[in-house]
C-alpha cells in the first residue's frame, strides 16, 4: 500500500504489531498501516490524563494566541473528544466549536465558516486519510489562521519497532516524522513551525498573511470613512429637521448613530 500522507509506495521497513502490519515509508518517514479492525482499538485516548489540565490548556491558548499576533476569536477543536478543550475556551470568551468521530457536528457541516484558530490534539496518528481531512481543515481556517497540533513523532524514537506510539490498540493509523507534518502542509501551502518535538504550528507563510491583513484593514480604513461621511450626513439631516421641529435637541453628540 502507499503511504497515507504523501503516497510513496517505498517502503524501507514493515513490522508486526498485533498481528496489524506496519510500514515506514522511505520518502516522508511516517510509518502507517492500512486498517485497523474495531475490535483491536482498546482505546482512541479521547481526554486521557494529563491532556485537560487546566495549566496546559492555558499554555495553549497562550501559544495560539503569540502565534496570531492577537486574540483569538474563534476557535475549532478537531478530535475534541469529551470537548475539555472546547469549554476552556469558550471559558477565556472564545468563540469554540468542537468535532470529534462521535459528535453530531461534523466538517462539512462548517461548509462557509472561517476560524481564527484550529487544534488538533493527539489527532494526526488517528486519520485514515490525512491529506482528506487537512484539506477539509485549511478550507475552513481564515488565512491568516493557524493550525496547532500536537503528537508524538518518529523520530525521536530509539527503536521504531518498538515504540509503544505505534499501537492498533490505540488506534495509532499514521505516525508522522517531522518531515511527514512538513510534506503535508507544503500540499496546502502552509508552513511549520516546531515549538518544541511535539507540538506544530502551521499556517500560511507572511508575505500572504501581511497581505490579507493589509487588505483586511484597508477595508476597515474605507469603511470607517464611509460611516464617517454617512455620520456627517445624517447630523446635517438631524439639524435640518431640529430646525423644523423648532429645535428639538436632536443633534446631540453620536445621535446620527441611532438607526432611524
Ligand atoms: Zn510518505
Amino acid at each position: 500500500m502507499s503511504c497515507l500522507v504523501c503516497s510513496s509506495a517505498h517502503t524501507d521497513l514493515k513490522f508486526f504489531k498485533s498481528k496489524i502490519e506496519y510500514f515506514l515509508c522511505s520518502d516522508c518517514g511516517a510509518v502507517y498501516c492500512e486498517h485497523i479492525p474495531a475490535s483491536l482499538i482498546l482505546t482512541e485516548n479521547s481526554d486521557p490524563d494529563g491532556r485537560a489540565e487546566l495549566d496546559r490548556q492555558e499554555i495553549r491558548i497562550e501559544r495560539i494566541h503569540a502565534a496570531l499576533g492577537r486574540r483569538t476569536r474563534s476557535l475549532l477543536d478537531f478530535g475534541c473528544g469529551r470537548g475539555a478543550f472546547v469549554d476552556f475556551a469558550r471559558s477565556q470568551g472564545i468563540e469554540s466549536l468542537g468535532v470529534d468521530q462521535h459528535t453530531k457536528l461534523q466538517l462539512p457541516d462548517l461548509a462557509g465558516k472561517l476560524f481564527d484558530a484550529m487544534t488538533v490534539i493527539e489527532v494526526i496518528e488517528h486519520l485514515p486519510d490525512p491529506v482528506s481531512t487537512f484539506g477539509q481543515l485549511v478550507s475552513l481556517l481564515r488565512p491568516d489562521g493557524v493550525i496547532y497540533g500536537e503528537s508524538s513523532f518518529v523520530d525521536f524514537f530509539p527503536d521504531i519497532r518498538e515504540a509503544p506510539y505505534i499501537d492498533p490498540a490505540i488506534g495509532h493509523r499514521c505516525v508522522f516524522s517531522r518531515k511527514a507534518v512538513g510534506l503535508l502542509a507544503s500540499r496546502f501551502s502552509l508552513e511549520t513551525t516546531w515549538l518544541n518535538n511535539n507540538v506544530f504550528l502551521l499556517r500560511h507563510p507572511a508575505p500572504l498573511r501581511l497581505r490579507v491583513l493589509n487588505t483586511a484593514k484597508a477595508g476597515l480604513a474605507l469603511l470607517r470613512r464611509r460611516n464617517g461621511a454617512a455620520l456627517n450626513w445624517r447630523r446635517k439631516a438631524s439639524r435640518i429637521r431640529g430646525a423644523v421641529d423648532f429645535g428639538s435637541g436632536d443633534d446631540s453628540p453620536g445621535d446620527g448613530l441611532r438607526a432611524r
